[in-house]
Formats: C-alpha cells, sequence, structure tokens
C-alpha cells in the first residue's frame, strides 16, 4: 500500500500494518529508511519533534543501524512487534547537543564522504526536493536554513578544509573520527535471542546503556540470521563497540514445519561473545534467573561472573534491586561513564 512518509512527507513510500501488530504501521521509506511507527503517537507530535525524529532516522539509515519501532511508550510486553522498540523521548534524546554535536557531525560526514581526500560540496537542495545530505550531516531539521556558521566553525577547529565551493576532511578529522568510532566508541553491542519474550529485557538493557552514557546497539536478527551479510554487520558493530553485553537467556525450544529446531541456546550469542573478548572487548553477561537458562550455560561461562535477572511485579529485578541500576552500575565499573555522559 502506498502512503505518504509520516515524517518527510515522501509520497511512494511502502506502507503497511501487521496482523501481528495493529496499532503500529510499517513503512518502508527511501529517505528515512524502514521503521514502525505508532499514528497515535506521531499524530501527538510538535513540528519540531517530528523534523528532529525525520532527521535521525536518516542517520540511522545513513549509519546501517538496526531497524526500529517508535512508540508513544514501550510497554513491558511488545509481543508481535518485529523490530525493535523505542519510545519517543528516549529517541529524541539522540539530537546532540553541545561538544557532541561536532563529533556526531563529523561521523556523519565519514559515512557519507568515506572516501579520504575527496572533497565534497554542501548542497542546498537535491533533485527530488528531498534529499539534502547536508542538512543531516548538520542536524539541521530546517532544511532551508544556510548552516554556513557551523560550517566555519568546522574549518576554525581543523576538522574541515575548505577548497573552493568544496570542502574536505582533514587528516586531523579523520583522526578524531577514527578516535571516535573505536576507543571512545558511545556504542555497546547487545547479543541476545531476539524473542517476544525478550522484549522488556531488551528495554531495560537500552537503558541502563544509555544512563552509562553509551548507545545500544541490537540488530533484529531474528529472521535473517545467517545470513552473510548480518554476519559481516554484527562483526563491523561489534568492532565499534566499547563493550558488548551477552544475555544467555535460553527461550523455549520448538519445532518448525521444516524440521528445524528453534529456541533453546542461542549459539550466535557465545560466538559474538566469544569474537568480542577475542578482540580485547569488555564482554558484560546476563540470563534470565531460571532453572532452564541457568543450567543449560556452557561450563565454560559458567565460572564467569554473571547478572541474573527476573520480571517481578511488572518489573525487572537482579538480586531484588532494579535491573537497570544494576547493569548501568557494572557498566560504569567495567569500562567507565561513557562519552555521551560528558556534556551533561
Ligand atoms: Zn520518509
Amino acid at each position: 500500500m502506498d502512503k505518504a512518509c509520516p515524517f518527510c512527507g515522501e509520497e511512494k513510500a511502502d506502507h503497511g500494518i501487521r496482523a501481528s501488530a495493529p496499532n503500529v504501521s510499517y513503512v518502508k521509506c527511501s529517505v528515512c529508511g524502514e521503521f514502525e511507527y505508532s499514528p497515535r503517537m506521531v499524530s501527538k507530535l510538535t513540528d519540531e519533534q517530528r523534523s528532529k525524529i525525520r532527521v535521525l532516522l536518516q542517520i540511522r539509515k545513513l549509519r546501517g543501524l538496526g531497524r526500529i519501532c517508535l512508540l508513544d511508550t514501550v510497554p513491558l510486553k511488545t509481543k508481535g512487534l518485529c523490530f525493535d522498540p523505542v519510545d519517543k523521548v528516549s529517541f529524541l534524546s539522540n539530537w546532540p547537543s553541545g561538544s557532541r554535536f561536532v563529533d556526531e557531525v563529523l561521523l556523519n560526514l565519514s559515512f557519507l564522504y568515506p572516501a579520504p581526500g575527496k572533497t565534497f560540496k554542501f548542497e542546498t537542495d537535491a533533485a527530488n526536493g528531498h534529499i539534502r545530505p547536508w542538512a543531516y550531516a548538520l542536524y539541521d531539521p530546517d532544511v532551508n536554513r544556510a548552516q554556513l556558521s557551523s560550517i566555519r566553525m568546522f574549518c576554525e577547529a581543523g576538522l574541515l578544509h575548505p577548497d573552493g565551493s568544496h570542502y574536505l576532511i582533514t587528516d586531523q578529522g579523520w583522526k578524531r573520527i577514527e578516535a571516535l568510532r573505536g576507543d571512545e566508541s558511545s556504542t555497546a553491542f547487545v547479543a541476545m535471542w531476539f524473542d517476544d519474550s525478550l522484549d522488556a529485557f531488551k528495554c531495560e538493557v537500552k537503558k541502563a546503556v544509555a544512563l552509562a552514557g553509551y548507545r545500544a546497539e541490537c540488530l533484529t536478527v531474528d529472521e535473517v540470521e545467517h545470513n552473510d551479510y548480518i554476519m559481516d554487520k554484527v562483526i563491523s558493530l561489534i568492532n565499534d563497540a566499547r563493550f558488548v553485553i551477552a544475555d544467555f537467556t535460553c527461550v523455549p525450544e520448538s519445532q518448525d514445519k521444516d524440521g528445524s529446531v528453534k529456541g533453546g541456546s542461542r549459539g550466535g550469542v557465545y560466538f559474538e561473545a566469544g569474537y568480542a573478548k577475542g578482540r580485547g572487548k569488555d564482554v558484560i553477561l546476563t540470563c534470565r534467573n531460571d532453572d532452564d537458562s541457568k543450567n543449560r550455560r556452557h561450563f565454560d561461562i559458567q565460572q564467569i561472573n554473571t547478572i541474573f535477572w527476573e520480571e517481578k511485579d511488572g518489573e525487572l529485578k537482579a538480586s531484588g534491586q532494579p535491573f537497570v541500576e544494576i547493569l548501568k552500575n557494572r557498566i560504569v565499573a567495567s569500562v567507565g561513564e561513557g562519552p555521551l555522559n560528558r556534556d551533561l
């Protein structure tokens, strides 16, 4: 079904509703990417919030990040959603401020113009009237406003070099980009089953990661788990991540019509945690506090300090405390406060 994209207005966006989640709409937009959203939430947004969400969606598309489902608030049970649920307040908090603005713009530019030494132009318009890469590179939802002062600021800081009407990312700029993608990475990779029963856990993990000053990236690898592209993506997300959270919860086993077994222990989590460890990353282990999950953990990881969590009275707890707090404290103790907290 064709219907305009609710954020950029692109008219040829592919629109649909899944039978499993009738309250959210699915969109595949050539400008903003693929996402799900609650039409009720969108109807309550201010113009500014709507513009910011559009820019943030476009940046996710640019950086190849996972597909999300935008909701007003994320309920503990989010059965039927295929994409990663996120509430609008958390999503809008990705809007950069202070020194983070400069870093985030540089990162966007490095994705837009990945070849070092090549010049580019800050185009003010594009043929189809929608794509103005410089606009989301500069996080300006108002595409008609010239961002010359920001560009000048980048030149003065030695990160961009003007070359006539074109610009170039300087060596200093690339060094900063490398640092942002490497040691000072602001992302955490979450290795876990993508199963409806773990949606509440996934939301709480993201909250804890955000409180510690990092950004959580999970890939929805449920449908395409063994696809080469996805494995490349997983490897690159782990390489870019500051640390990894690996959850060893087992989900009930079931057999598909074609005889393949679903559920049980997830081999991918062992692979991702092992790969991250081999790359010298910190890996924080979690597991649901149920006998099946605990007993099925491989001997090799049973000795490692693990946060056991459980759902009690609609809340996620670990050793009787809020799980979010426990996990956030563990992150800060293991890898320190994240770069996203430094401006606060
Ligand atoms: Zn769009």
